[in-house]
Formats: C-alpha cells, sequence, structure tokens
C-alpha cells in the first residue's frame, strides 16, 4: 500500500522547490564566477566546449577514435587546469559543480528508476505533517504551563496523613513531563495521562511533542476519534494510504483523548493493535484520556487494559478546569 495522492503531489512539489532553489544557486555562483574572473570562466567555457563536442561525434555515429580521445584528453588536462585555478584564487575544487542536495539521485527522487532514499524520507516527512495538520501542534509549550491554576492549599487528608496540594502533584507532572521531552530517546516509557478535560493533559503532550520534534525525533499527534475514522476509511472505503503504518513507525506517538471515539468492534480492534504493536517493537507512546481508570476497565478489553496497566506511567492529572478558570479571569478583565 502507497502514500495517498496528496502525500506524493507535496512530496514532488517539494522535490520540485529544492530543483529550483539548487538550480537558482548554482547560476548565482556561476555568474559571480564569471564576473570576477574571466581567466577561470574561459577554461570552463573550453571544457563544456569540449564536451559537447565529443558528444556530438558520438551522437553522429563519428568512429574516429583518436580524434575522440585527444578531445577526451583535452577534457581532462582542462578540467584539471580549472581546479589549479581555483586552488590558486582560494575556492573549493568543486565550487563550478552543479548544487544537490542529494547527490545520489541528483534531487530527482529517483536511481534507475527506483526511489531514491531522499525521496523516502520526504514522503514520511509530509505524510507526519499532513497527520499533524490535525492537531494544534505549535499552540503550547512548557513554558505557556502555568501553576498558578492549581490550588496550593493543603486538604486534610481523610486518612490524615499525606498531604501533598493540587500544586505540588501538578508540579510534579510537569517536571516530570518536561524531563522525558528533554531525555526522550527511542524506547522511552510510555505515558498514561489521565484526568478531567481542562486540566492541561493536551497543553503538556504538546509540549512534549514540539520538544521531542525539535530533537530530531518522529512524532505524530492525532485524536484518537480522527485516527479511527482515518484509519476505517482506508480499510474499507480503498482511499489509499499510510496510516497505519505511518502509526506504527514514528519515534513517539501521542493519542489524545481515547474514550472520545465512536465505539464500534473495529474502532476497539484498531486502537489495541496500533498499542500492542509499538509495545512489541519498543516505540513510545502518550495517551491522554478524560476517563478514569473504572471507565477504562469497564469499557475496554481485558487485552488492552492489561497492556495500559502493565507497560504505561500513569499521571493523574488533578485540579479545576484550567480552561474554565482562564475564561473567568478574562471576563473579569473585561468587566474591570
Ligand atoms: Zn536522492
Amino acid at each position: 500500500m502507497g502514500y495517498n495522492r496528496e502525500i506524493y503531489e507535496s512530496a514532488k512539489s517539494f522535490l520540485d522547490g529544492v530543483r529550483a532553489k539548487n538550480i537558482k544557486a548554482y547560476g548565482k555562483k556561476k555568474k559571480w564566477f564569471r564576473d570576477n574572473y574571466p581567466d577561470g570562466a574561459e577554461i570552463e567555457r573550453e571544457i563544456a566546449k569540449t564536451a559537447v563536442l565529443v558528444a556530438r561525434m558520438l551522437v553522429s555515429g563519428n568512429s574516429d577514435i583518436s580524434k575522440i580521445t585527444k578531445i577526451k584528453e583535452k577534457n581532462r588536462e582542462l578540467i584539471k587546469k580549472l581546479g589549479i585555478f581555483l586552488k590558486e584564487v582560494g575556492l573549493p575544487e568543486d565550487y563550478l559543480r552543479p548544487c544537490y542536495d542529494c547527490r545520489v539521485c541528483l534531487d530527482t527522487g529517483y536511481v534507475d528508476g527506483v526511489m531514491c532514499r531522499c525521496l523516502k524520507r520526504i514522503l514520511q516527512k509530509e505524510a507526519y505533517n499532513s497527520l499533524n495538520k490535525l492537531s494544534p501542534l505549535s499552540l503550547s509549550s512548557f513554558d505557556s504551563f502555568d501553576l498558578k491554576y492549581y490550588d496550593p492549599i493543603v486538604k486534610a487528608d481523610p486518612k490524615g496523613s499525606k498531604t501533598t496540594t493540587q500544586r505540588e502533584k501538578m508540579s510534579n507532572i510537569y517536571s516530570f513531563c518536561k524531563n522525558y521531552a528533554k531525555k526522550f530517546n527511542v524506547g522511552s516509557t510510555n505515558i498514561l495521562m489521565m484526568g478531567e478535560t481542562g486540566l492541561g493533559k493536551t497543553h503538556l503532550s504538546l509540549a512534549i511533542a514540539n520538544e521531542v520534534i525539535r530533537n530530531g525525533f518522529g512524532v505524530i499527534y492525532v485524536s484518537v476519534p480522527s485516527i479511527v475514522c482515518k484509519l476505517e476509511k482506508e480499510r474499507y472505503r480503498y482511499v489509499g494510504g499510510k496510516t497505519e503504518d505511518i502509526l506504527l513507525e514514528c519515534d513517539l506517538l501521542i493519542l489524545d483523548d481515547l474514550g472520545t471515539e465512536y465505539r464500534t468492534q473495529f474502532s476497539n480492534s484498531a486502537i489495541y493493535n496500533i498499542i500492542n504493536s509499538r509495545l512489541l517493537c519498543s516505540k513510545s507512546t502518550i495517551i491522554s484520556t478524560n476517563y478514569t481508570i473504572q471507565s477504562i476497565e469497564s469499557d475496554y478489553s481485558k487485552r488492552l487494559v492489561s497492556r495500559l496497566w502493565g507497560e504505561y506511567r500513569l499521571l493523574k492529572f488533578c485540579g479545576t478546569d484550567v480552561r474554565t478558570q482562564k475564561a473567568v479571569e478574562r471576563v473579569r478583565m473585561t468587566s474591570n
């Protein structure tokens, strides 16, 4: 199964852009060289002439081998001469060679009809971008996470012993997430973020995503309902796509809002497959959910529950809906 057409098209236009950029850079370099070093430019023109001459003779079926060999010899000498010239004026030996991002396929994306590694990388990146378009990936950072919205007041524990405030608990979660993002590596622990709406789960998981992407890892951030819907379309409506592969390949997968998907046999098995397959190849996953432990246990299969409890680090978010608090703040500010 290949990527869908949209992905191929955006990869192609990316590659077209790379070629255009390099042709422009090459033209600029050549012009600069010709303007500043007319003697060198003359050698360069001679090289081009000899190359064209040999090509013409070969195409026209000229079999004067000794003449062809002579011109080829002259061409080699001129190339050597140009090399010495460049060295003398302090330019690198390959200064007048065309510019390419990929010297294997010369930015064409293919070598002898086989897709080059560079194009495969571009396709994967485009696919990541297309999936990540579904989320507000650039909106959250660790710096914009404010602990002032979490209650600092010590409440009497019914058992009378431990007295950790909501702010302390959330501060620990914040530090854990920040440290996790900083030290993220392939095989980092899996995280299950649990708690009611508006307590910062999405904010912190997006902040992790941003930092991990900045550190060069492939991250996919998707909401569970949207990904189930996409997988279902690809499976049953034959629209083409590699979403399942991408979800399994990326270094970090963040599944937002488990429990809000429309529950079917397909959705249950798709979610289980993603979670289980990533565990089997030691790929890290972060899941966030508004569900409680009890509702997960009652609504999902035993095998999924056992993967979550056994292989995920549980972070229990607490507090009062931050979004509501911010809204109240805004109302107060405008009414003052
Ligand atoms: Zn290439």
